[in-house]
Formats: C-alpha cells, structure tokens, sequence
C-alpha cells in the first residue's frame, strides 16, 4: 500500500417514506455532511416508487451540501423513455453521478412484462446511459455473490461485463465477515476488474434489523455476531454499543487492509453513523 493510499468514506440514505418526515431531512442530511464524506448516495424506490425523492435530496447534497451525490436508478421496470425522462431531470437537478441497478422485480410487473422488459440487466442501463448521457456511473456488486448467480465466478464474470461497459466504481453489498470481501476482491483483480471498490458495511444495533438485513441480503452471519445478538439483543442501549463496536472493527481491519472506501448504510441513523465515523 502506498503512503499516500486514502481509504474514502461514503454514506448511503434512503428517502423518508412518509411526506410528513420529509420536511427533517434537510437538517438531517446537513448532520451527515458534517461527517465530511467523500460523497453520499441515496437509494431509489423498488420499482421507481418516489423517484422525485431520490432526484430532490441528492441535489440538495450536490448544491447545498457541496458534497459529491450519487443518485441510485434502478430498469428493472423503466422503458427507455423513463430514463431519458430520469436523466434529464438528473442534469437539471445539478447531478451528476448515479448508482446504475438493475433493481428487483416489482410486485406490479406481470411475468409477460417481466419477460419482455427493455434493460435485462444493469449492464443494459450502462450502456444506455454511456450512450445518452455524460453521467459519472457506479454499480453495484456482491462479495458473497448475487443470489440470482449460480456461482461466485459466473457473478464476476457479468460484474467485468458491467464495468466494461463504463462503471467507474463499485459499492459492494454489505458483508459482516471480511473474509468474503478480501476473496471477492482478489478474484475481481484476477480477472482484471480494475476500479475502485467500497465495501458496504451495515452497523447492526437491533435484533431485528439483522433479521431483516440477512433476509433482504443474503449476507452471512459469523458466529461472532450471532453471539452478539444472543447476549445483548435483549437491551437496546447494550445492542447498539456491541454492534457499533463489531462495525468500528470490521472497518478497521478494512482500513488495514487499504481497501479503496468504506460506505456505510446509515439507514439515516445519525447519531449511530456519528459514534462510528468519530473513531475508525
Ligand atoms: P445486475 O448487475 O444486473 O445483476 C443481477 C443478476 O444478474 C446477477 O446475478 C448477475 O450475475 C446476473 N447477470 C448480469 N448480467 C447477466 C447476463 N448477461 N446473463 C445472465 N445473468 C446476468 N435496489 C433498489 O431497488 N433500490 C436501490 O436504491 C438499491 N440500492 C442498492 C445499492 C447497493 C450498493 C446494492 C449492492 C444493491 C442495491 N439494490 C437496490 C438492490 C439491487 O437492485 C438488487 O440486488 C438487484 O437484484 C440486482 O441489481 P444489480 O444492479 O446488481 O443487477
């Protein structure tokens, strides 16, 4: 690792749900910018849900926060007319950069829309917005393999298409064992997949948010978390201190390893993404 070697920190938030909740967070956005991130991403709604929401909070973070915003879209159900719609409002808003998913398969998509939908995968959106716009693309990809991929080399074979295409860097799903991501990177470098990577990691403070997390990830849990949630999952204030910890050590460790960037899932908890950003 060279002297020089900055291992960045980004954060990721999400678009409040309720109309009502939106009003708060501009001010809770300015708190994560005091963070000093390296830039802040803001998912997008399965199946283009309040995709106005993204657009709006990652201009804010672009032109009042002065901070480098990546807005998530997903094609999954877009025609190409959606997105160029969605780029356009993209350059109007003062974004410049987008995290180009492909997305999950809304529960509104009947199978024949599925079967015929006009981006198969997001290599497709890259392409297109290489194509039709000067946007700056990520992409997403996963240590522990998509769980759609036969095998871990069949994923990496289509990530290497994906990047091909014109990603520039990726964020990674959230792992909580870095063995998988140290393997996960030497075979992407194998096989000549030459951008920076972030490595998503999600603090776990609840029981059941790890729950919800492994169902919607398919991360695996080391025994070392597991015993976490079995000895303080009962006591909230105890649970958030052991997994902020057992976050602060899997970044670290990161840190040590000089991997390109951390990006953290704040699910927009600010004082928790505080306590860590103070002390890794
Ligand atoms: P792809 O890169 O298209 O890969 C999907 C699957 O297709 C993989 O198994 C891949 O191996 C396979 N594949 C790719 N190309 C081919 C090919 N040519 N032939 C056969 N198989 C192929 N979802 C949201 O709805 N909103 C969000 O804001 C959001 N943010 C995310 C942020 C991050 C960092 C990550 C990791 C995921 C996020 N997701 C989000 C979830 C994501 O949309 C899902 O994981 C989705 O199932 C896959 O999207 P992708 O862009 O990784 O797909």
């Amino acid at each position: 690792m060279s002297q020089n070697h900055k291992t960045h920190l980004s954060l990721e938030v999400f678009p409040p749900k309720k109309d009502e909740e939106f009003d708060n967070v501009y001010q809770l956005l300015r708190e994560f910018g005091h963070l000093n991130p390296d830039f802040i991403s803001c998912t997008y709604g399965a199946g283009g849900s309040r995709a106005g929401k993204t657009i709006e909070i990652t201009s804010f973070i672009q032109k009042e926060l002065n901070i480098d915003a990546i807005a998530h879209i997903t094609c999954v159900g877009s025609t190409k007319e959606d997105l160029a719609k969605n780029c356009t409002a993209l350059k109007d808003a003062g974004v410049s950069r987008v995290l180009a998913l492909r997305g999950d398969r809304p529960q509104w998509m009947s199978d024949e829309q599925f079967n015929n939908r006009e981006f198969y995968y997001a290599t497709d959106l890259v392409r297109y917005l290489k194509e039709h716009s000067d946007l700056y693309i990520s992409g997403a990809c996963y240590p522990e393999k998509h769980f759609e991929a036969p095998t871990l080399e069949e994923d990496l074979r289509h990530l290497k298409e994906k990047v091909d295409a014109g990603v520039s860097s990726l964020i990674s799903q959230m792992f909580f064992d870095n063995n998988y991501f140290y393997r996960f990177l030497d075979k992407a470098r194998a096989m000549d997949i030459n951008v920076p990577i972030h490595a998503g990691i999600m603090p776990i403070t609840t029981a059941k948010q790890l729950g919800t997390t492994v169902s919607l990830s398919g991360s695996s849990v080391p025994k070392e978390l597991a015993d976490i949630i079995a000895t303080y999952g009962e006591d909230k204030e105890d649970m958030r201190k052991a997994g902020i910890d057992y976050a602060v050590r899997q970044i670290r460790d990161l840190k040590e390893h000089g991997v390109d960037g951390i990006h953290i899932y704040s699910m927009n908890k600010i004082k928790t993404t505080t306590e860590i950003c103070s002390i890794i």
